[in-house]
């Protein structure tokens, strides 16, 4: 039997991998073996590829803290306030991931939820979707998995929509960032939707 380990960012408690690459994230091997299992299932398909950037940003948010200065979390979260919140798109998350930079010590920092948290998780993804061959089950299990983790969010660190929203005006309002985009559609168009929510 191989030793069982709790995952420090979700709690996933898993076998361990007899080898495996260090996790980058704040994250065991095992949940992030499972992870890199998910994302192939992602990219194999095409079609799946819409879901790639709520799981990229749900695990983010489950995996937060960690020897680095724990900002990485504040992408993930951003991204599943504008998906979830304000229904943006994939390809929209990802063109205001690109313009918000790098993390300076003006960004908050996020304390994660302390496992365990009845949330789901990647697993949950892997069994309805790659494990079964299940484009649909994968399309709904990350669905609700993105649902999930920001729920718990909300829950646990209330005002931190707040606090979401107050970091991006800082970035995009603040800062002139969006100086020089034009136009309404494309990534630029993202921003200036983005722009709309914040000015409101
Ligand atoms: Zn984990």
């Amino acid at each position: 039997m191989h030793r069982r380990t709790g995952c420090p960012g979700c709690g996933l408690v898993l076998p361990e991998p007899r080898l495996a690459e260090p996790p980058r994230l704040h994250a065991s091997a095992a949940c992030e073996a499972v992870l890199h299992e998910v994302l192939g299932f992602e990219f194999q398909h095409p079609v799946m590829l819409r879901f790639h950037q709520l799981t990229v940003d749900a695990y983010g948010a489950q995996h937060a803290a960690g020897p680095g200065p724990g900002v990485g979390v504040a992408y993930g979260l951003a991204g599943l306030w504008l998906a979830l919140e304000h229904g943006f798109s994939a390809e929209e998350v990802r063109a205001v991931h690109r313009r918000m930079g790098h993390p300076t010590p003006a960004w908050p920092v996020f304390a994660p939820p302390a496992p365990p948290q009845r949330w789901l998780t990647v697993l949950d993804v892997a069994e309805a979707g790659v494990r079964q061959h299940s484009d649909g089950g994968h399309a709904r299990a990350a669905a609700q998995w993105a649902e999930s983790v920001w729920s718990v969010w909300l829950e646990t660190s209330p005002g931190v929509d707040d606090a979401v929203e107050a970091l991006l005006r800082g970035i995009f309002l603040e800062t002139g960032r969006h100086e020089g985009l034009h136009g309404t559609i494309g990534p630029a168009g993202a921003v200036h939707r983005l722009l709309g929510l914040l000015e409101a």
